[in-house]
């Protein structure tokens, strides 16, 4: 037997034997060649007529091959959770993996009593720069502000998410008001440096982002949803007051 399984099946099918229960399990035999077969070992309990324990009779199937698929399975469930949490375009979280990050992380903060703060982007004239450049450069547009907003955040627990369409979202546990305003400004300096294209822009004919930020500290809003409103409103704030720029709750 396999070392890694020998103390535990063994104990195992010694109780089930002297209590005379039928029993089953599974373990890794050894093989000549120094490999192993997986086996399922089925003990069965065989009784006289009187009730007393008669023999036992055991039978081992080699389920080498059904583990195998069971193993194959495993892994293809893991991946598929990870991409059930992804962007598939631009590969960073998406709007599920924020929701289930921002729960957990607004408990953590009404627990520990520290803020939390979140960041909604949208990028300016965006149906305009499909219009003008087509839309998988567009695409690309997308791709690439995704991943340099990505370098805008410090912490692990940062984390940025593609919202919608051209609106990502970025939560800040722990941080406060001024934290929350210095990482908005990062990210359009960022974008700024990338100076992306966009002829149809009146901002330095550049690709640029409008930014709503909001702090909630414990006790301030009562469900997520409300405080994620808080922000957008002030991402609404401002695109009317000209776009380009960061308006904070
Ligand atoms: P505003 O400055 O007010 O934000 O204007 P906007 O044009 O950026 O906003 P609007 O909501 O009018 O248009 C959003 C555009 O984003 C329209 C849509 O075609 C584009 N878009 C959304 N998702 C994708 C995508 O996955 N790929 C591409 N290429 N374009 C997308
Ligand atoms: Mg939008
Ligand atoms: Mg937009």
């Amino acid at each position: 037997m396999h070392p890694e399984d020998r103390d535990y099946v063994v104990n195992f099918c010694v109780a089930q034997s002297q209590a005379g229960v039928d029993h089953e399990a599974d373990y890794r035999a050894l093989t000549k060649d120094n490999g192993y077969v997986w086996i399922r070992d089925v003990v069965h309990v065989v009784r006289k007529p009187d009730g007393q324990v008669e023999a036992l009779i055991g039978f081992m199937f080699d389920i080498t091959e059904r583990k195998k698929t069971e193993e194959k399975l495993l892994a293809l469930q893991k991946e598929l959770e990870a991409l059930s949490f992804k962007d598939g375009l631009t590969n960073i979280a998406n709007r599920r993996r924020f929701n289930s990050a921002i729960e957990l992380e607004w408990d953590r903060a009404r627990k520990a009593g520290t803020p939390l703060s979140v960041l909604m982007l949208d990028i300016d004239f965006f149906k305009q720069y499909n219009d003008l450049y087509g839309h998988i450069q567009g695409d690309e547009c997308l791709i690439n502000i995704a991943q340099t907003l990505s370098l805008a955040l410090e912490n692990p627990r940062d984390l940025v998410a593609r919202f919608g369409g051209e609106e990502f979202i970025i939560l800040l546990p722990g941080a406060d008001a001024a934290t929350a305003l210095k990482v908005a400004e990062r990210c359009q300096r960022l974008i700024q440096k990338q100076a992306i294209a966009h002829a149809q822009s009146p901002h330095d004919q550049r690709v640029t982002l409008s930014i709503g930020v909001g702090t909630s500290t414990p006790g301030g809003y009562a469900k997520p949803a409300d405080f994620i409103d808080a922000v957008d409103q002030r991402l609404y704030a401002a695109k009317k007051n000209g776009r380009n720029r960061i308006e904070v709750v």
